[in-house]
Order: structure tokens, then sequence, then C-alpha cells
């Protein structure tokens, strides 16, 4: 493996574990976290969780654990080709979307709106409370115990008053200071990600059409390059063609702008990183071409009527639940009503809620509404 770069993440510059542990022998620290994620129950629920689709709406759309291997699988070649710590960028990208309520944003939306007089929901946070409190697989601590960077990495944003009681984790949103480069990859790699297999998924679904798309130019110029390079093609092998032209495109143009201002900043050291501003972006091209996309999904797809029929539904199953607990604790299975008597009921139940897939939470919301059922 070629050497880090002098501005990487690695065990020698990390800040290490809450609680240290003896080191493992025959992985990095770094590994170690990405496997103590993938083994978590948290990841495993990812399975069943909507990214834009419900679940059960059809078997190819992406669900928020291929969502997640695949933010996993571009940032990890954005790291790799800039010589960064690559088992860390995997850790962050597989471990990014563990809070994330059942049915997507409609999920967490709801949650947080039900919580606004308790300290509110947010996915961000609740995938640091996963990891560092929530899991319960090893005699020693709560959750994974994960190394501080790969935590830094999980919290993508944070106000300034929880940054005050997250302590050292929280310093960097006081301080207005940056991520690793690892991480701010992470954050590029899951937009590239979304962006891409929405348009995908938007076709699949028959929401969206060639046509539409092909007044957006990201689109336009890859499925005409594709065009070009096999004039026989057509239907999915020819938008495959081309959403792989777009995030190969994407991911290239990445590197350039990344290696510019690596150089433009003279970037030496993780301190250097920390303290410069955002050294992972597109081109100021790109990123207008991406943000014309970004629009177009959000007026074409997310708030197409189906879609907005789908999210209605699930916000309406969350508060259900939410008020059918808060009105009696009794209702809420034993070791998370105990849980309420340590953190005050309205979190345990918010965890206990964000924890569910969209089918388990369809299902609860039978069992606790339908009369003459279970
Ligand atoms: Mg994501």
């Amino acid at each position: 493996m070629a050497e880090l770069a002098s501005y990487a993440v690695c065990e020698s510059n990390s800040q290490g574990r809450r609680i240290v542990e003896p080191r493992p022998k025959t992985r990095g620290e770094f590994q170690r976290d990405r496997d103590r994620i993938i083994h978590s129950t948290a990841f495993r629920r990812l399975e069943y969780k909507t990214q834009v689709f419900v679940n059960h709406e059809g078997d190819l759309f992406r669900t928020r654990l291929t969502h997640s291997i695949e933010v996993a699988q571009i940032a990890r070649s954005i790291a790799r080709a800039l010589n960064l710590n690559d088992d860390l960028t995997e850790a962050i990208a597989l471990a990014h979307d563990l809070g994330h309520t059942p049915f997507g944003h409609a999920g967490q939306d709801a949650l947080n709106e039900c919580m606004a007089e308790h300290g509110g929901f947010e996915h961000n946070l609740q995938s640091l409370r996963i990891v560092d409190k929530l899991e319960e697989r090893y005699g020693a601590f709560d959750g994974l115990n994960l190394m501080f960077e790969t935590r830094a990495g999980i919290l993508k944003h944070c106000s300034p008053a929880k940054a005050h009681e997250l302590g050292e984790l929280g310093t960097r949103f006081l301080k207005d200071q940056r991520p690793s480069l690892e991480a701010q990859i992470c954050n590029l790699a899951d937009e590239i990600a979304y962006n891409n297999h929405d348009v995908d998924d938007g076709l699949r679904s028959g929401l969206i059409t060639v046509e539409q798309l092909q007044e957006i130019d990201l689109f336009a110029w890859h499925e005409k390059a594709a065009r070009a390079a096999f004039p026989d093609i057509s239907g999915r092998r020819l938008i495959h063609e081309t959403v792989r032209r777009m995030i190969d495109a994407q991911v290239t143009d990445v590197l350039a702008e990344t290696g510019t201002r690596l150089e433009q900043q003279q970037i030496e050291t993780l301190g250097d990183v920390v303290q410069a501003p955002q050294l992972v972006g597109f081109s100021e091209e790109m990123r207008g071409m991406n943000r014309e996309l970004k629009h177009f999904l959000h007026d074409s797809l997310y708030r197409h009527y189906q879609v907005v029929r789908m999210t209605s539904k699930a916000r309406r199953i969350v508060k259900d639940l939410y008020e059918a607990f808060m009105a009696d604790m009794r209702l809420l299975p034993t070791q998370d009503r105990l849980r309420g008597d340590q953190e005050g009921n309205p979190r345990a139940i918010a965890d206990y809620i964000a924890g569910m897939t969209d089918r388990y939470a369809v299902k609860e919301h039978r069992r606790l509404f339908a009369v003459g059922m279970e």
C-alpha cells in the first residue's frame, strides 16, 4: 500500500478511543471501526429503511443500506486516489446514515416536530448516539467505542448548543474548523451517490423521464457521450452508461479540484486541513451542473405527488406512534421503557421509533391502532 499523504488521518495523529483498548493484532484501528459498524444492529436495519422510495415499492430501488455501500465505494475511490486513509473513509461512509428514522426524511421531520420541546431529533446526532451509546454489543462499554476521527466524521453538522454538550467532538463547530479530508470526502460522496442513484431510481419508477433529464446539462452531456460510444444501445443500458459517466466525471472533477486546493493552500499536516477552508469540493463548473441536477430532482422527483402521498402517510405513522407512546409508556417494550427512566420518556421513545425499519413501523402502527389485530 502506498504511504499515506502527510495530511491524512492515521493512527499516530489520531485522538484515539474514549475508552482505551488493546490494539488489534491483525487489523488497523480504523479497519476495526469499519468492522464494528458492519456488525452493528443499526447497520443491518438500513436494509429495510427507505432512501426515497418506500422499501416495499420495488426490489430494485436503493435502500439506506445500498445507498451507504455506494457512498462508501465512491468515497473510498476518492480517498485512495488522494493517498488518504481509506479505512477511515469507509467507516464514516458506512455509518453516516445509521441514525435515520424509517421512511427517509419524512420520518425524521415528523419525529423532529414531535420532539420540538424535548431537544428535537436530528438523524446526524442520532447516528453518533447509536455508535456512542445505543448499540449494546460489548461487555466493557456502551456503543461501539469508535476512534475520535470516525465519530467526528459521522457528526457532519451540529448546532452551537449541542456542540457545547459534546465536549471535544463539538469543538470544531464552535471554532469554525473543518473535519478531516476523509470526512469531507464522505460528505461529497454522499451527494454524488444520491444525485446519481436518484436519477436511476427516478427513471426506473417512471416518476421522471429521460426527456425531462435531457434538459439537464450533466445528464444531457453524458447521455450524448454514451450514445456516441454505443450508437445501438437504448433503454436501461443507455441509462446505466449515462449514469456511470456522470459519476465518473464528478469523481474526476473532485480529484482535480481538491488536488489544486491542497496545493494552493499549501496543506502539509492534518492541523493545516482543520484550519483551512473546505478542501474537498467540485470545480465551479461542476458545482453549477450539480446544482441544476439537484434542483431538478427536488422539484420533479421528491415533490412528485406519488412521493408526497407516501411521505405524508409516513409522517402520520411516526406521529401516531410517538403520541401513543407518550400517552402511555406501558405500550413501549420493557427495555425501552426502562431507558425512559434514565433519559426521559421522549428521548427513549425517539430512540425506539428511530430504530424502526419501515416495515416494522407499519406493523407496530397496525398493532397499536387496528382493532381486532394481534
Ligand atoms: Mg446519505
